[in-house]
């Protein structure tokens, strides 16, 4: 017979075994729709982006693969994915906030924004659109100039 905490365990396995399999799948399925975009562990696009991050505790949560769209498109295409594949994911902005897990994540997929960064204004100068991975010093020098 199974105890409650053995069943507990048990339990917990198989569903830790079924998200890493859910981020995989869904890691594959993005690097056919975006090809390039999508990073693995130890490939260079992976580790700039885990070495974006202001604290080194951010990086204790390691994510299956780091995706970093370019447009607002590829944003939709990789939700899309994610939302049909019930895969994890994250959001990397600047990366700034201290703790693990607050733009990164284990068994899913780090969206990191830094290849968004355009910065515009409207003709009557009324609104600034800012790009999810703009950093405030390019958006100042913008707004400035
Ligand atoms: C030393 C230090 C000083 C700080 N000083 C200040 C301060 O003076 N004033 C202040 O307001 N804050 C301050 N902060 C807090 C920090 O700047 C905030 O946590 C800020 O949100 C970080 O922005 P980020 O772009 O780096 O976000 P990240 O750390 O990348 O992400 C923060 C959260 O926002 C989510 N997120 C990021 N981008 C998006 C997006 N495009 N869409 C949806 N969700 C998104 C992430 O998933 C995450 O949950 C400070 C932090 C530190 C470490």
């Amino acid at each position: 017979m199974v105890k409650g905490s053995n069943l507990a365990a048990i339990l917990g396995g198989l569903l830790f075994q079924a998200s890493r399999g859910a981020a995989a799948s869904c890691c594959s399925q993005l690097n056919t729709q975006l090809g390039g975009k999508v990073h693995l562990p130890e490939s260079r696009g992976y580790n700039v982006s885990m070495e974006g991050f202001w604290t080194l505790q951010a990086i204790y949560e390691t994510p299956t693969c780091v995706l970093v769209p370019e447009s607002a498109e590829d944003v939709a295409a990789a939700v899309k994915t994610l939302v049909g594949g019930n895969c994890k994911f994250s959001i990397k902005g600047g990366g700034h906030t201290p703790f693990p897990g607050a733009a990164s994540i284990s068994d899913g997929v780090q969206i990191d924004m830094t290849s968004i960064k355009s910065v515009s204004v409207d003709k009557e100068k009324t609104v600034a659109s800012v790009g999810a991975g703009a950093r405030w010093l390019t958006v100042y020098r913008y707004l400035e100039s």
